[in-house]
This record gives structure tokens, C-alpha cells and sequence, in this order.
């Protein structure tokens, strides 16, 4: 094994939190994993993979300590009464099975939540209309029989959390998702009682419940403050950033820890797009100036150099991180063995917020074993050996899918093939790393070509197409056919299931003919039916290049599901910028010389577009011509064996096709059934 590389030895150090010490300074803070009661396995080995990966803190996300509080649909964790307490105790013990602390972020979601579980009414400090929900329903102004309530419930949860050995117990006032920053904003908290008003008032219920959960679990538990120290948001929000300065000046040494972010969650958890590493320490770079308590933060840290900087500069004392623990859960141990060049890097694209914004288990586009570490038993570095290791798999495309899959076996120990038929590596986000934005994506592709061409029994061609008589003629024992898929060129997606008139015309593009270095000029009408990140990228890179770009989108806003990245008001931020004009709800119905014809979809309204030029973005078909004729020839013996793995069954979003190349990996030679048995060291 390789040395740690001394610059790193500082990382290593172990800090004390009040009356526990962490080994080391690498904390996961907590994060949603979109795992709730019904999942406690689940949720258990997710934590576990961390606190194994070197992590010397490993918290469990929002946890709440009251049937009032909730995020539903969402799963989240509870200590609302003892009998979770049986529940929530083997996530601790597991962590502590690899000497790792266990922290818990205890949270009142007051109007944050709809409490529509439970179908009571979501507590505020004011009463108004609740934020982040559409429901019909207005909030309950807390009095103060409420608020000594809701005192008792803080300390209930945090003496469940100390009986289920939890080392950290957490005071929630962040993301703008929690009751006590409800009373802590003048933005939210109206009130005119002494909870109310002035800011000593604003900040009392705070300052109550931290003392409380102090005096009742301090003696064995660090307190830990989450606290958003300025609320970033379109609307600037008076006082926002004084206010956080100077709670942590009035409450400088009363919590044993201070992990600090911006609010709300697009501006703390910034994609890659539009924020850089290390983006909230003007933020929060006061912190340790004012508090001789340890400080976390975050900032999607995956460079051990910007990490020692933090420290080094007195920013932080602990590198706080949700994403890239999630991407790499290992980061720590390759770093601690001198292999921080294999670190997995969290490229910042936000799919792990979008699989909790949709309510489900947490994905990742680096790291395919996440959220799959209890139900398939993957493990983000350990793979079941290869059951023949003689044999020899062709993997045939070199995109996220097939390099995954190709790494996957390499990995496993046979003898694997990687041939494409581009001159890089790296498939459609070859070219897709080049549009504005999206560089931090080609670390998918860089990331696994490091690791391939270090591998001995891994051989890699590029710049080689193959047909199926060449596949057979290469004998393989095992083919994975990962071709990919292409952009549409007649329009049909969601909203049109017949080609689009005028689709064949000479001024009609595809987003491959843009990435393949097409250069358009003029009015350019880019019609966008796709909804996620390439009608915007593609109108970004145009509006920079000279062209007057009109986005026309059929949803009721550009780039919809970028609202589950957390980047949709960043999104149409960065296009006004540039200038392109956004015209939304509207379908195209025919393409002519100069112009489009369009409707709009609510009222029905025609109206025509002026357009030198039209790029549809609507739908990708798979590439699956090779993997046909391949199946054509199995009948006559040859390939023995063949499978095909993602966007060539059916084109989707990067991560998809990486767990699918994972998952074509671990399938072959080795049926689900097996796996466990494999990894467990049984076969
Ligand atoms: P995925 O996302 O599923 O990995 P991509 O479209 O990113 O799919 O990658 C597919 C890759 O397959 C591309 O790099 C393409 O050049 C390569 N490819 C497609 N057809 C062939 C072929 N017949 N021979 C070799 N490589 C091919
Ligand atoms: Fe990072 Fe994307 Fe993985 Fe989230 S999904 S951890 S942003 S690589």
C-alpha cells in the first residue's frame, strides 16, 4: 500500500467536539438519503459504507422529533417517540463499528412541512401561507403553551437520540426547512410578543432549546448548531447576513459545534454549473473568528489541497461533506493511503438532490452502489471476483456506460476489451463536457479512463467502429454491446408523436449537430421538449456565439426538471443573462422557411416565431443497430454470450447508464442471487 502523502497528515488529526472525539476532520454532515422508517436497512448500510470509507463523523439526515413535523412524501428518519429509539440505534453502532462518531440532526420542519401525514396543522412562528407547499392550507401561529411544547419535544428526541448512542445531537436552524429559523428570520417571524420583533427576541426560542438539549444530553452528547449563517435568495432578505453574524456572536460558545451553510438548499447545495468548489466560505469564513468551538462546512471538497487550505487558513476545522461522500465514500481512506488519485470526485450535478426531491432513494452518477449498498449489496469498491477469470469480454462503446462496465469487470478480474469508435473517450459526454457548464461532468469519463489504463488486464481502441462480423471474428467469450443513442431529428417526443412538419428542412439541427461543431448564425429558435439540461445549454453556447436565441419550451417553465437539481432559478438566471428570449407552455406545429409556426398550449393561441434556424430538443433513440444484428447472429453460434447496457436500451440521464454499466458488470457469470453470496466471501 502507498503512503499518505504528508500535506494530508493535518486532515488526519483528530478534534475534540465538546466531550467526544472525531479521528480525523473528514465529517459527512447530514443529508437526505431518501430512505425513511420502512427502510432502516437500508438507510443503516448507506451510513455504515461511509463510517467504513474513513469518515470520523457520519450523521443521519433530518430526524424528526415530532408527529407535526414532516416532509411527506419524503422519507425521513424520526426519534418521535421510544419506539424509534430500537430503530434508529443500529445506524450509530454500525458507524461506531468503524471507530466513527454517530451524529443525528434532530429537526422541527414547522412550515416547511404540510404535516399532511398526519393531517394536522404545520406550526409556525406566524400565521400565513406555508412555504415550499402548494396545499391549501395556512399555518398556526405557536403560542405559548406551543413553544414550551415544542421545548419538550427537543429534549424528548435528544434523549431518545442519546439512548440510541448517537455522539452528536443536533439544533436544526438551516435551509430554510425549520421551525427555528422560522423564528430566527424577520422574514418569517411576525410576531409582537417576546418571541417576536427585536432580534434578541427572534433568536430566544433558539437559544432555549439549545440550553435545553445541553442540560439534557451534554454530559454524554456534543451539541452540534446547524446554522444558516445568511439566507441567499433572489429577493434579497433584509438583515439576513448581520442576523447571522451575530447569532454566532451571541451564541459563540454555548453549541459544541458549529456547522455552517447558506440557506435556502439550491444555494447551499450549488451544482457544479454554477457554483465552484468551496463556494460558501465568504459566507462563512467568519465563523472561527468569533467561536472557539470546531467549525464544519461544506463545499463539495473533493481536492485534498482545498481541504488543507481550509484548515491551513483558518476557515474550517472540520471538511464537511454531503456530495462527496455520497459520489466517493472512500474519499477519506484514499487520501489516508496515498491513492488520492482514484478518489471517485462528486461532479456536482445534483441527481442525488433530484432522486430525493422525486421521493426516493438517493442515486448518484459517479457512484452507482449508492442507495444500492442493502438491496443489491453493492459496494463502492469491492466487487465479486470473476467466477472464470480466463475469459475475455469486448465491451463495444466507450461512454459512461461502457466505461463503468468495462472497469467493473476489469475490476473483477477478466480480461476485458474497451473498443469505441470515436478518437476519445467518454461518449456523448465527450462532446457534452464542452457546452457552458458542464466540464465538471467529464470527471465520469476521466475518473474511470485513469483507473482502466492502469489495469493490466484491461486493453483500450479508439478510433475503431465495429460491425457485427468484426465482434465475431474477435471471439470473444462475452460481448456488452454500449452504443448509446442520438437526438431525434423529426421532432417527436412528449408532445408530438408524428414527425414535425418541416422537420426535414436544411435549417433544422439536432443537439448532435451543434456538439459536433456545427456553427448556426442569426435567430435561432431552440425548441425544447426534453426538459432537462441540453435545450439550455445548447441556447446558452448560442447566445454566446452571436446568434439572437429564442427558447421555446412546451413546459410551463425552461429546464423543469432541473427544479429536482436545485439549479432551475440558476438556469434562467444564466439565459437572461445571455439574453435569450424564453417563451414558454408553447408547441411547435410546423417548421417553415424563416419561421415557425407555434401554439400556445393553454389557450390555444397561434402565433408565428421568426427562425433562420431550429434546433430540436426533444427525445434520443438508442443506438441498438449493432446489438440487433448481433442477437441476428447468436442464432448461428456467435457471440456465445452478449447483453447490451445504457442509453443503448433506451437513452436517459448519465446516471442511469453508469449504475446500468455497473449492473451489466456485476451480471455477468454472476446472477443477483449470487452476488451477496460472492461478497461475503461464501463463493
Ligand atoms: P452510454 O451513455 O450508454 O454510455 P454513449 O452514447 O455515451 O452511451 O456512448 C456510446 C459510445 O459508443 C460512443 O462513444 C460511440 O462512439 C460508441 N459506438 C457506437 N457504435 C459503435 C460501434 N459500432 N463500434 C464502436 N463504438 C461504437
Ligand atoms: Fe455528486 Fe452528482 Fe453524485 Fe450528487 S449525484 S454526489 S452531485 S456526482
Amino acid at each position: 500500500m502507498t503512503q499518505r502523502d504528508p500535506r494530508y497528515d493535518i486532515l488526519f488529526e483528530s478534534v475534540r467536539i465538546g466531550p467526544v472525539t472525531s479521528r480525523n476532520r473528514f465529517y459527512q454532515t447530514p443529508h437526505a438519503i431518501g430512505m425513511g422508517p420502512h427502510q432502516h436497512d437500508e438507510m443503516v448500510a448507506f451510513r455504515r459504507t461511509r463510517a467504513e470509507g474513513g469518515w470520523g463523523v457520519v450523521c443521519a439526515e433530518e430526524t424528526m422529533i415530532h408527529p407535526t413535523s414532516g416532509h411527506d412524501p419524503l422519507p425521513v428518519q424520526r426519534l418521535w417517540s421510544d419506539s424509534d429509539i430500537a430503530r434508529m440505534a443500529p445506524m450509530a453502532a454500525a458507524v461506531h463499528e468503524f471507530g466513527a462518531l454517530a451524529g443525528v440532526e434532530l429537526t422541527h420542519t414547522g412550515s416547511s412541512g404540510a404535516a399532511w401525514e398526519q393531517r394536522g396543522y404545520p406550526l409556525s412562528s406566524t400565521a400565513g401561507s406555508p412555504r415550499l407547499q402548494f396545499n391549501p392550507i395556512t399555518t398556526r401561529a405557536m403560542d405559548k403553551r406551543d413553544i414550551a411544547h415544542f421545548r419538550r419535544w427537543y429534549v424528548d428526541a435528544a434523549v431518545r437520540a442519546r439512548k440510541a448512542d448517537f455522539d452528536i445531537v443536533y439544533v436544526y436552524c438551516a435551509h430554510d426547512l425549520s421551525l427555528l429559523q422560522d423564528f430566527l428570520t424577520s422574514r418569517t417571524n411576525k410576531r409582537t410578543d417576546d418571541y417576536g420583533g427585536s432580534f434578541a427576541n427572534r433568536l430566544r426560542l433558539l437559544r432555549e432549546v439549545l440550553s435545553d438539549v445541553k442540560d439534557a444530553v451534554g454530559d454524554r452528547c456534543a451539541v452540534a448548531l446547524r446554522l444558516a449563517v445568511e439566507e441567499r435568495r433572489w429577493q434579497s432578505s433584509l438583515n439576513s447576513r448581520e442576523d447571522g453574524r451575530r447569532v454566532v456572536e451571541e451564541l459563540a460558545d454555548v453549541p459544541d459545534l458549529w456547522d455552517v451553510n447558506v440557506s435556502d438548499w439550491q444555494w447551499d447545495s450549488g451544482s457544479s454549473r454554477f457554483f465552484e468548489e468551496g463556494h460558501q466560505e465568504p459566507f462563512v469564513d467568519f465563523v472561527k473568528k468569533v467561536t472557539s468551538r470546531p467549525v464544519v462546512g461544506v463545499g463539495r471538497f473533493t481536492s485534498p489541497d482545498a481541504m488543507v487550505s481550509q484548515i491551513r487558513r483558518g476557515i474550517l476545522d472540520f471538511i464537511g461533506a454531503a456530495r462527496p461522500s455520497i459520489a466517493d465514500p472512500f474519499l477519506p481512506r484514499k487520501i489516508d493511503e496515498g491513492r488520492h488519485d482514484e478518489i471517485r470526485e462528486c461532479i456536482g450535478c445534483n441527481v442525488c438532490a433530484a432522486e430525493v426531491m422525486n421521493y426516493t432513494r438517493i442515486r448518484c452518477t459517479q457512484n452507482p452502489s449508492a442507495g444500492e449498498e442493502h438491496r443489491m449489496r453493492w459496494h463502492p469498491e469491492r466487487v465479486p471476483a470473476a467466477v472464470n477469470a480466463d475469459r475475455s469480454v469486448l465491451v463495444i462503446g466507450g461512454g459512461p456506460a461502457g466505461l463503468e462496465a468495462a472497469l467493473t469487470l476489469g475490476k473483477r478480474g477478466y480480461r476485458v476489451s474497451l473498443v469505441d469508435a470515436g478518437r476519445e473517450w467518454g461518449g456523448r459526454l465527450a462532446r457534452e463536457r464542452r457546452l457552458p457548464r458542464l466540464s465538471a461532468w467529464g470527471r465520469v469519463v476521466d475518473h474511470r479512463v485513469g483507473l482502466l489504463q492502469c489495469m493490466a488486464n484491461v486493453e483500450m481502441y479508439l478510433d475503431s467502429r465495429l460491425e457485427a462480423d468484426d465482434v465475431v471474428d474477435m471471439a470473444a467469450d462475452h460481448v456488452i454491446v454500449a452504443t448509446g443513442g442520438t437526438w431525434r431529428r423529426d421532432g417527436t417526443g412528449r408532445s408530438h408523436d408524428e414527425p414535425l412538419p418541416g422537420a426535414d428542412a436544411v435549417q433544422v439541427f439536432s443537439p448532435d449537430d451543434l456538439m459536433d461543431g456545427r456553427r448556426l448564425g442569426g435567430r435561432v429558435v431552440v425548441y425544447d421538449d426534453d426538459h432537462y439540461y441540453m435545450a439550455c445549454a445548447l441556447a446558452e453556447k448560442l447566445a454566446r456565439e452571436g446568434c439572437h436565441v429564442t427558447l421555446v419550451t412546451t413546459a410551463t417553465a425552461p429546464a423543469p426538471w432541473s427544479f429536482n437539481t436545485l439549479e432551475s432559478g440558476h438556469v434562467v438566471r444564466a439565459l437572461f443573462e445571455v439574453g435569450v428570449e424564453i417563451v414558454v407552455d408553447t408547441v411547435i406545429d410546423a417548421i417553415g422557411a424563416s419561421r415557425v409556426q407555434v401554439h400556445e398550449r393553454l389557450t390555444g393561441k397561434p402565433r408565428e416565431l421568426a427562425a433562420d434556424a431550429v434546433v430540436l430538443v426533444t427525445c434520443q433513440s438508442a443506438d441498438d443497430a449493432l446489438y440487433r444484428a448481433l442477437l441476428a447472429r447468436q442464432e448461428a453460434g456467435e457471440p456465445r454470450s452478449l447483453d447490451r447496457t445504457g442509453d443503448c436500451i433506451a437513452p436517459a440521464f448519465i446516471a442511469q447508464a453508469v449504475r446500468d454499466g455497473h449492473r451489466v458488470a456485476l451480471d455477468y457469470e454472476a446472477p443477483f442471487a449470487d452476488w451477496s453470496a460472492t461478497l461475503t466471501g461464501s463463493r
